[in-house]
């Protein structure tokens, strides 16, 4: 007898009648990961999510203080930091090791550390920029996810299976969004992910990268408090925590240059498409930037 589909039961699309509904699955049950930078922002949206999804994961950033209080606020059994600067080799082969030691394996590796450098007119022109400065925002976004991706192809490619995701930007696709080296270097993480997926594919290790628009995490409101200040004496305004209003003001400043109106795009939207990349859902892809931008890359009004 045929029943039709209701909203409680699904019809199984081979004609054999109702299958029963199965609670939403945890897509990185009994998996592994590392995620880079995960202490605040993008990273901590897509530690969360891991964690809610069965995976054991090891936070490595360069503000352990920061790492160690959401590890220890999500369950010490499940979540651990450790103190990693993704620009110094010696770091990332820690991390690494310390995910194999503690839980046996690395499944997933998130490259999200990264920094956008003084946003001063002066620093981000052309006409002035500093050769140092470039150098160090190299050095972490560029440099940083090409070490990870050493690593923990390392450690993935002895077992032939395992997901590297970075996170790039939309200034990786587009020039005229960030500082050049900022651009410079998310345009390389774009490009290592090419190549590293070319070489990886034969160990089973698949690589990826998701470029988002603007999300008001510290890094996008310190920089915009930084392009509002007179003089470089006063840039010393960082913030770990911005305030609720700073971030809905910020997030208004990017919705109104989104091409899909209505959602604010937030980190958890991020978090969802790393999420897919590294999860066993993706198997067939890589090689892929995945942009997370309301359209906008497909938009030739752009910003300014
Ligand atoms: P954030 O500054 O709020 O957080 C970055 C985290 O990385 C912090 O916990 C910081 O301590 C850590 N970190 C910085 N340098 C490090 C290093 N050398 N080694 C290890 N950890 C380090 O930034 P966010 O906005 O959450 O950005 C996360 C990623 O997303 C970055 O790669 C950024 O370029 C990218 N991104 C952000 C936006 C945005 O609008 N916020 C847009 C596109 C891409």
């Amino acid at each position: 007898p045929i029943s039709s589909p209701s909203h409680h039961h699904a019809w199984d699309g081979n004609g054999n009648g109702i299958i029963p509904p199965t609670p939403a699955p945890k897509r990185l049950d009994g998996k592994v990961a590392i995620v880079t930078g995960g202490a605040r922002g993008i990273g901590e949206a897509i530690v969360r999510l891991f964690v809610k999804h069965g995976a054991r994961v090891v936070i490595a950033d360069i503000d352990s203080d920061a790492g160690d209080a959401l590890a220890a606020s999500l369950g010490a059994h499940q979540v651990s930091c450790v103190r990693c600067d993704v620009s110094v080799e010696a770091d990332v082969a820690r991390a690494v090791d310390r995910a194999v030691a503690r839980h046996g394996r690395l499944d997933v590796l998130v490259n999200n550390a990264g920094v956008l450098g003084r946003q001063t007119p002066a620093a981000k022109s052309i006409l002035s920029f500093d050769a140092g400065e470039f150098d160090a925002v190299l050095r972490v976004n560029a440099l940083g996810a090409a070490l990870g991706m050493k690593h923990a192809a390392l450690a993935m490619a002895p077992r032939r299976t395992g997901s590297i995701v970075s996170v790039a930007s939309v200034a990786g696709v587009l020039g005229g969004l960030g500082p050049h080296a900022y651009t410079a270097s998310k345009h390389a993480i774009v490009g290592l992910t090419k190549n590293a997926a070319c070489e990886l594919g034969a160990h089973g290790v698949r690589v990826n990268c998701v470029s988002p628009f603007g999300v008001a995490t510290p890094m996008l409101i310190n920089a915009w408090r930084q392009g509002h200040v007179a003089d470089d004496d006063d840039l010393d305004i960082e913030v770990a925590v911005p305030s609720e209003d700073e971030v809905e003001k910020m997030e208004e400043v990017v919705r109104g240059f989104a091409t899909l109106k209505g959602p604010t795009l937030r980190p958890r939207d991020v978090a969802e498409a790393v999420l897919f990349l590294a999860s066993d859902e993706s198997r067939y892809i890589s090689g892929h930037n995945l942009v997370v931008d309301g359209g906008i890359t497909t938009s030739r009004n752009l910003i300014g």
